[in-house]
């Protein structure tokens, strides 16, 4: 998945543009940028790219996500339902706006169990978040069906899955708002860096003006600026949107060398009849960013990341054992330790999860293991590896 993996040339020309000028901002000192305007062009390939009409670059994908919430509207008190497997950041960019998060179990695609969305729907639930983890995606379709009869809000945490598809359309387009990442280890990196995408006119304004302090962006003086509502900053900066324009435009690159590999590895796998592999929707098209798999149990699971490590196999994550990724090691987000008090709804909200279990959940990631795709190997190197994690995997079987 990484993008750093293949940092070169490209990336090099477009950071010394903003290096020459010495603009490091996205916004004004017109005369002094000579023409670069990264943040901005990196906003434009984007649209073009995600075939949809707004994107607006934030500092990271957390900000991203959080942007997301608040220009759909979503605030104090209002339930987001997002899946017990998801990056840390998912639940903190709902918490930031005073927001609950209700973690429901996921199934075989590793993302949002339906039956669990439903039941975990009450009159003040705002949105579902599906998070495409992995570079595979959530059922949108049918997400999209509840969301539409519950009248709530769909918004896509694609920080995982950029360049992956659903019925043809980029990951991030199919639901009223998308969010990518940029952080180091994403698919495509600007160092740190996000981005919230929309077809939706207001959103889009709302966005770009909550992410700059809530000024308008009307007229060329910024302290003459008026602002609408209340905003944050969240601007990214013209070095690392500069690195992100280089990285788009090796985005099909990567997908393209992602998928040789990821084929290489699942092919040599799927002759291991005691393996199953992780659900892709129908229509759906990952980004071959992870290669993820079952074993029978979670005692083969435990025993075959063993085999992989021993036999020099890195990059393989075992989740159920991970404190970033899955409920089960949240510690401080289920004892709630907060720098600073916290509404007692959502302590109260939150609490519930100390003694919540998730055993559909504990299901699929206790025997899930999930292989990250470098980029930067040979051919030579993926086969050898296949007949590597072959080997080890079938010595625990
Ligand atoms: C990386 C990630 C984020 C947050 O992105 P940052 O840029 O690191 O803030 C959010 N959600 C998911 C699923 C992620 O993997």
């Amino acid at each position: 998945m990484p993008g750093f993996e293949l940092f070169g040339p490209s990336e090099h020309k477009e950071v010394n543009d903003v290096l020459d000028s010495g603009i490091l901002m996205r916004y004004g000192f017109d005369a002094m940028r000579n023409g670069h305007w990264k943040a901005k062009s990196l906003e434009q390939e984007l649209q073009t790219e995600m075939q949809v009409k707004h994107a607006q670059l934030v500092s990271s994908g957390t900000a991203a996500v959080s942007v997301a919430l608040a220009v759909a509207g979503i605030g104090a008190g209002d339930e987001v339902i997002l899946p017990t497997f998801t990056f840390v950041a998912s639940f903190e960019a709902v918490l930031m706006l005073g927001a609950i998060p209700v973690l429901v179990d996921i199934d075989d695609t590793l993302t949002l169990d339906l039956v669990a969305v439903k039941n975990a729907i009450t009159p003040k639930t705002k949105a579902i978040m599906p998070v495409h983890m992995c570079g595979s995606m959530a059922r949108l379709k049918e997400l999209k069906d509840i969301c539409k009869t519950n009248n709530l809000k769909l918004i896509e945490d694609a920080c995982q899955a950029i360049g992956g598809t659903y019925q043809g359309k980029p990951l991030g387009t199919y639901g009223d708002l998308g969010c990518f990442s940029f952080d180091f280890v994403k698919t495509i990196t600007a160092g740190e860096g996000g981005a919230v995408i929309t077809n939706n006119d207001d959103y889009a304004i709302c966005a770009d003006q909550f992410s700059d302090h809530g000024h308008d962006h009307v007229g060329s003086d910024r302290g003459a600026e008026s602002h609408p509502y209340l905003g944050y900053n969240f601007r990214i900066s013209e070095l690392h949107a500069a690195v992100g324009l280089a990285q788009l435009r090796r985005l099909k690159d990567f997908i393209s060398i992602q998928k040789k590999h990821y084929t290489i590895l699942k092919d040599a796998l799927a002759t291991i009849p005691e393996i199953t592999f992780r659900t892709i929707p129908e229509e759906g098209e990952e980004n071959y960013s992870f290669l993820s798999f079952f074993l029978p149990n979670l005692d083969k699971a435990n025993a075959a990341m063993t085999a992989l490590k021993d036999n020099g196999i890195d990059g393989c994550f075992h989740y159920y054992n991970n404190n970033w990724h899955y409920v089960r090691k949240w510690e401080h987000l289920k004892e709630v330790k907060s720098l600073y008090p916290i509404s007692p709804q959502i302590k109260e909200a939150l609490g519930k999860l100390k003694t919540q279990s998730f055993n559909q959940s504990d299901f699929f990631i206790g025997r899930n293991i999930s292989c990250l795709i470098k980029l930067s190997w040979t051919e030579e190197e993926v086969k050898q590896r296949a007949s590597k994690m072959v080997e080890a995997i079938q010595s625990v079987l």
